[in-house]
């Protein structure tokens, strides 16, 4: 093998690439991991509910993680993958080409958020999505959940979960009656209108403003509608499901030889401890797949000399 030739390219190196590295080194695979340095959790102070490992800063995780591949030789590049050719080569941005075996693609996605002042910045501190990641930080206290769809007033009747103080503001995707009622049912007040700001004061979210009206709360909590970071799997030529997602198999198998996905890319509710997972499933079925490959090549350069053969050529079974 050459310096850029490896058994395994990973590209990303979030939570799923990461765990899917770690299984492969210690596979005694020689892998790469190309990452662009850009996880989905990166303007999240903490990182909450990965056993162990509650309340760690996210990129520690990551950095703990790198520490742990560099025992068993794993190569880390800080690169971007701009392409994936059948085979399979990957070309950098900065320029290198790669060649490897075997593809796991777990580059993750963005969150595409609502163009409202405030948002992006108050985005992984007060205003965020998952209320079992940050809804215990903010406990009993006001709590705004924004419609953005209409699947968004579920997401209220679940951050109630953790305040008896939410408020549902209506938005883009006001409340039917039927679901007027089982929110009210719930305690859940709902304020009806566009939310024109996020209000910032020292650099903590204060409320919500609808033009004049100002509704303080702590914290909001929004759906946002997640993009993949896909363009290499779909250029290779994945299946998608309905859904437009790649589709993988339990193990992350795509449906194109030699190539998996683990973690967001595929699965955008996967949280960072169901990501590594997905990461290190994907890694050990990858693995049962390059260990039949090398028994094939290895019966052919066997060249005939197996008991089975010899018993053929003398005539007997
Ligand atoms: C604000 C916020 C807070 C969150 N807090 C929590 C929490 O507390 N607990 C929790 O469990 N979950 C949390 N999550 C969810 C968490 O972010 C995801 O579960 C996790 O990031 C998924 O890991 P991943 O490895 O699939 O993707 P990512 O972590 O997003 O990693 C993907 C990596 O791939 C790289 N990449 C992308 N494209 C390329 C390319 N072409 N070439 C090379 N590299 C590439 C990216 O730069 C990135 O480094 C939070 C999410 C958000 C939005």
């Amino acid at each position: 093998m050459t310096e850029n030739s490896y058994d395994v390219l990973v590209v990303g190196g979030g939570a799923a690439g990461l765990s899917a590295a770690l299984m492969l080194g210690r596979a005694r695979r020689r892998v790469a991991v190309v990452d662009g340095g850009a996880p989905r959790n990166a303007p999240a102070s903490h990182m909450h509910g990965f056993l162990s490992r509650d309340g760690l800063p996210p990129s520690e995780l990551l950095k703990i993680g790198r520490e742990e591949l560099a025992g068993y030789g794993v190569d880390i590049l800080e690169d971007q993958v701009t392409r994936l050719d059948p085979g399979f080569t990957a070309h950098l941005a900065s320029g290198r080409e790669l060649t490897a075996r075997r593809v796991l693609v777990a580059t993750g996605v963005h969150d595409d958020l609502a163009a409202i002042p405030g948002l992006r910045e108050s985005w992984g501190t007060d205003a965020v999505t998952c209320p079992y990641c940050h809804g215990y930080e903010v406990r009993d206290q006001p709590l705004g959940v924004l419609g953005t769809e209409p699947a968004s007033v579920e997401h209220a009747l679940l951050v109630r979960q953790w305040s008896p103080d939410v408020v549902y503001f209506g938005h883009t995707a006001p409340p039917s009656e039927e679901d007027r009622e089982r929110l009210d049912a719930r305690g859940i007040r709902v304020v009806d209108g566009l939310v024109t700001a996020l209000r910032r004061e020292n650099g903590r979210l204060t409320g919500i403003e609808l033009g004049e009206r100002f509704v303080p709360r702590v914290a909001l909590f929004v759906r946002t509608r997640t993009v993949p970071h896909d363009d290499v799997l779909r250029g290779l030529g994945c299946a998608v499901t309905d859904e437009d997602v790649v589709a993988v198999d339990a193990m992350g198998k795509t449906s194109v030889p030699g190539v998996w996905a683990a973690g967001n890319v595929v699965d955008a509710r996967a949280t960072v401890i169901i990501a590594a997972a997905q990461g290190a499933a994907a890694a050990g079925a990858l693995n049962h797949d390059l260990v039949a490959e090398d028994v094939r090549r290895a019966v052919d350069a066997f060249g005939g000399f197996s008991p089975a053969a010899e018993r053929a050529a003398a005539g007997t079974r």
